[in-house]
Parts: C-alpha cells; sequence; structure tokens
C-alpha cells in the first residue's frame, strides 16, 4: 500500500480508511486517536476517543465526563488493532501525555507526530524519532530565523530580573497545559524553591499533573494570598491574563512573555511585554530539519505554521513534500 492510501487530508483532520478514524479531528467524529490535549488537537465530541492514559486524564479534566461517549487509554509502546491497521503511540516531547501515532498497514509505515520538540522537558517523556514512509509534522516554528535559546539563560534572565526588581510581581503569561507545568518544574530542577503562585485557570491541570507523578514543589493560589505577599515573586497566568483586569491586583507587575514567539518583537511590544523569554514547547528550524532527515521518511506533509519553507527545504533534499491545510491548528503557542 502506497502511504497516500493510509491517510486522507479531509478539512476537518487526518482520516485514516483502513481503520476507520480520524487523527486529531477538529469537530466530532465518531472514532478520535488524538495525538495531546491541546484544544487544537483534542476537540471535545468524538463517539470516542483513543489517546494515551494521560491525554485521555487531561481531556476528562478539560472537558469533563460527558464530552465523550468512550475513552480509551493506550499506553506508548503498545500495538493496537484497528481495522486492519496496527496503531502505536510513540512519545513526542511537546507536553504531558503527548504522542506520535505511528500507523502500519499493508507494508507501509505512517507517523503523524502531532507537536512535537526535541528539547528536554522534565514534564514529558522525550520524542522518540520512527523510522517510516510519510511524517507528517508540524512547522508552528518553520522558518530559519527561529532559533530557540537554550532554557538555561531564558531562566536565568527571569531570576536576575527578580533580584533587580524586588518590589515587582513577575506575572508569566503560560498555557495551562504544558508550559505552566515546565517552567515550574524547570525552576525547581535550578533550585528556586520559594511558592509559584497561580492564576485559578492553571489550578486544574496543575493538580492533574500532580496526581500523574509530575513533581512541581510549592504553589499557592493568588486569589489565596495577601497583595503584599506577591512581590518579588513569581506569578503564573494564562497569556490572556497578564495584562486584563486580573493583573491589577498584582502589586507592580511586570508582563513576562513566554513563548517561542518572544522571538518576534514586534510580538513582545504589542503583548506590552516588559521581560520576553523565548521558551517553546515546539521545535525550532534545526529540530524540524533534524527529524525529517531522522525519520528517514520519502514522503513529508507539512501542517500549522510557516509550511512553504519547510517543504521547499525537504524538497531540496529530494522529499516528497506537501502543506496541509487544516483548520484552526496551532493556536495554543
Ligand atoms: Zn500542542
Ligand atoms: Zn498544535
Amino acid at each position: 500500500m502506497k502511504p497516500h492510501d493510509v491517510l486522507q487530508v479531509r478539512p476537518d483532520g487526518l482520516y485514516c480508511p483502513a481503520g476507520d478514524f480520524y487523527i486529531d479531528p477538529s469537530r466530532p467524529v465518531d472514532r478520535a486517536l488524538v495525538t495531546h490535549g491541546h484544544g487544537d488537537h483534542c476537540a471535545p465530541g468524538a463517539r470516542s476517543l483513543l489517546a494515551t492514559p494521560e491525554t485521555v486524564a487531561i481531556a476528562r479534566t478539560r472537558y469533563g465526563e460527558q464530552a465523550f461517549e468512550n475513552f480509551q487509554g493506550a499506553p506508548v509502546g503498545q500495538t493496537i488493532r484497528i481495522g486492519d491497521v496496527a496503531v502505536r503511540f510513540v512519545p513526542a516531547g511537546h507536553v504531558l501525555g503527548s504522542a506520535q501515532i505511528v500507523l502500519e498497514t499493508g507494508g507501509a509505515r505512517v507517523v503523524v507526530s502531532g507537536d512535537y520538540k526535541r528539547a528536554a522537558d522534565p514534564t514529558c517523556a522525550p520524542f522518540e524519532p520512527v523510522e517510516c514512509d510519510l511524517f507528517v509534522t508540524e512547522a508552528t516554528f518553520g522558518l530559519p530565523v527561529f532559533r530557540h535559546p537554550p532554557l538555561q539563560g531564558e531562566l536565568d534572565r527571569l531570576l536576575a530580573s527578580l533580584i533587580a526588581f524586588p518590589e515587582r510581581a513577575h506575572v508569566l503569561g503560560v498555557y495551562a497545559l504544558g508550559k505552566a507545568q515546565r517552567i515550574m518544574a524547570e525552576l525547581r530542577a535550578r533550585g528556586y524553591d520559594r511558592p509559584v503562585y497561580l492564576h485559578g485557570a492553571l489550578l486544574k491541570l496543575t493538580q492533574l499533573y500532580e496526581t500523574l507523578g509530575v513533581p512541581l514543589g510549592p504553589w499557592k493560589q493568588v486569589m489565596e494570598v495577601e497583595k503584599e505577599e506577591l512581590r518579588g515573586q513569581i506569578v503564573l497566568a494564562p497569556p490572556g491574563a497578564i495584562q486584563d483586569r486580573w493583573a491589577r491586583r498584582l502589586p507592580d507587575a511586570l508582563p513576562v512573555g513566554v513563548s517561542g514567539w518572544m522571538q518576534v518583537r514586534a510580538r513582545a511590544r504589542q503583548r506590552r511585554v516588559e521581560l520576553p523569554l523565548i521558551v517553546s514547547d515546539h521545535c525550532d528550524w534545526d529540530a524540524l530539519c533534524r527529524t525529517v532527515t531522522e525519520v528517514k521518511a520519502q514522503t513529508i506533509w507539512v501542517t500549522h505554521g510557516a509550511e512553504e519553507a519547510l517543504v521547499h527545504w525537504c524538497r531540496q533534499q529530494g522529499l516528497e513534500a506537501a502543506p496541509l491545510s487544516i483548520a484552526g491548528r496551532g493556536e495554543e503557542d
């Protein structure tokens, strides 16, 4: 079987006819296989959801028990047969529970990587390259200008700012799934042992990470402490909250951006970020190219982000490559 016959591109997601299922569909379908818990990959409403046990737990926490008729957890590495397809989940290194989905049928192997990164992350298992015939890759930061610096230097800048501005609450804009917990775990790995203060929107998933065995150190809810206690402390909040009315209750808030996009000065300025930290849960350009090389696929499909540049690079390497247009992708970073 040709790899193209294993997966079809439909406007609402990738469809596998031999197994009659979708991967990361954007609308409710009968059977959804999901790479990870971000909203642009895991939409509520499918009749049945198959994902890693961690992603199933995340989907239940985010959307409630009613959001799917039935949930099935597939531990990484275990092969499951669906119709004529052998399906396996392999770590993607993006957020807790994130996995690539490996499909094998008729002698062809296809890997849908979802979102992934190659940088180390103490909150999830590292990406494992799987050799295949067709590799579906994201390209959120798919331009040669995107280079994510080592995390150490970015956190050093944050810790230096806390010392330079001990009167100011440092409020970091972080996504509720993944970024918030990764920042906490990385701070702990560097010996930062003060409590981290959380916006209410980050509580449920932070508690879930701890339940699933990821230690995050002491934290408190912003709502439950006196304003003065927050001076010189690290506060985590959703990116949209660091400039809104919520942030006004913080003492002399210093807005900190925490994203791969902080490399783009205009974005940092637009969000009125005073301290931009380049921290991403996606690959930068070099990591994308390295991964494409390592998986040895003859065909590469590129989705969300700057697709054209990576498609062009792949063709220069003698590979077959095409951009995919799937609605609504790439909105979490
Ligand atoms: Zn994601
Ligand atoms: Zn995504």
